[in-house]
């Protein structure tokens, strides 16, 4: 089976770690600020501050703009649960609004109708690798004086207009083993606001700044040494990793029929953490690619506002039509840099088999 995931880590990463063990610094320390120095200067942030995985990322970032009871946050219900999880944590009220049909991302025209004066924050989701519209997004939200939370969990090194995700003010990143890099766990904030980076640091660890001294209630948010160690050996072949992954998706792009490929807005680096396809009736596409041995996956089945824990809250009943078609719809098929030319060449021969079995794809695209 041709697996949707395959992390990579090599030589680089285990010499790193192995160097942290050694030197008995195994919690935060000097790894975890060269990590934030290298992964600033990556995305062009003035700031970056390491933290234990993209969800307390995010949930860092709300804390430290006090986000809390009676404030709005703005998101989309197309994404993993932990985009509107920490907006729940901090006692705020989600607002899901609907995504664009080709790129998956949030529709802006939707956000304009949704901001009131209780809006206290966006977070636009980057999702599949592809950015949000961050350009419009973020002027429409400067005009209101909100700030925006780019989640740029599956958007590591991906630009648009001339601008790489986690520059846009602020941003959340997950190195989960799955994603474009890893640290094994691990996550990071991003931000241009020195305030922002101050505040986040201290929530991180404990609100102390002097050992011992709480000054404000805090949380234990710490990357460790030993992970910071696997970044440092991941971050300099995040570029190579993303284009061979462009160099796989160009190939499907230009191979696979009866399916529709990924939309790239002009001006946009897409950096295919996924490679979906909008295929009709996924999950009976799915079946038949794994009995031809090539794994595929539906992200995610079920929209946030559906889930449980927002559910519980009203949620589930807010109408996202463009959300509810494409989760039916909507299928990821292999494309990390772990994947040989001819597994490639498997995945495209497979995907085509299948959607002369299946029929076209939907008709509006
Ligand atoms: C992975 C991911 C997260 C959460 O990151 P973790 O490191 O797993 O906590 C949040 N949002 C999106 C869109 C993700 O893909």
């Amino acid at each position: 089976m041709i697996p949707i995931a395959r992390p990579q880590v090599g030589e680089e990463e285990k010499a790193l770690v192995w160097s942290a063990m050694e030197s008995g610094q195994l919690a935060q320390g000097a790894r975890v600020r060269e990590f934030e120095e290298q992964f600033a200067d990556f995305v062009g942030a003035p700031h970056a501050v390491a933290v234990s995985s993209g969800t307390t990322a995010l949930h860092l970032a709300l804390l430290g703009l006090d986000i809390g009871p009676g404030d709005e946050v703005i998101t989309v219900a197309f994404t993993f649960t932990a985009t509107a999880s920490p907006i729940l944590h901090v006692g705020a009220t989600p607002v899901f609004i609907d995504i664009e049909p080709r790129t998956y991302t949030m529709d802006v025209d939707q956000l304009k109708a949704a901001i009131t004066p209780r809006t206290k924050a966006i977070i636009p989701v980057s999702l599949y690798g592809l950015p949000a519209d961050m350009t419009a997004i973020t002027a429409l939200a400067e005009r209101h004086g909100i700030p925006v939370i780019e989640d740029a969990c599956q958007a590591h090194g991906a630009d648009r207009d001339g601008r790489r995700s986690g520059n846009w003010g602020i941003g959340a990143f997950s190195f989960y083993p799955t994603k474009n890099m890893t640290t094994g766990e691990g996550g990071i904030i991003t931000t241009d606001d020195q305030q922002l980076a101050d505040r986040t640091r201290l929530l991180r660890e404990h609100g102390m700044r002097e050992r011992y001294r709480p000054e404000i209630l805090g949380y234990n948010f710490r990357m460790t040494d030993v992970h910071a160690s696997i970044g440092l050996g991941q971050l300099p072949k995040l570029p190579d990793a993303n284009a061979r992954r462009r160099a796989i998706a160009a190939r499907y792009d230009e191979a696979l029929a009866r399916v529709v490929t990924p939309f790239v807005p002009a001006g946009v680096t897409h950096v295919y953490h996924q490679y979906t396809l909008r295929v009709g009736k996924a999950s009976e596409f799915g079946s038949r690619l794994e009995a031809r041995g090539v794994g595929s996956n539906v992200y995610y089945p079920v929209p946030v506002h559906r889930q449980a824990p927002f559910r519980a809250l009203g949620l589930a009943d807010t109408a996202l039509p463009v959300t509810e078609r494409m989760v039916e719809e909507i299928l990821s098929i292999p494309v990390h840099p772990a994947l040989s030319d001819s597994d490639v060449d498997t995945v495209i021969d497979a995907v085509n088999d299948v959607a002369r079995e299946l029929g076209p794809p939907p008709s509006d695209s």
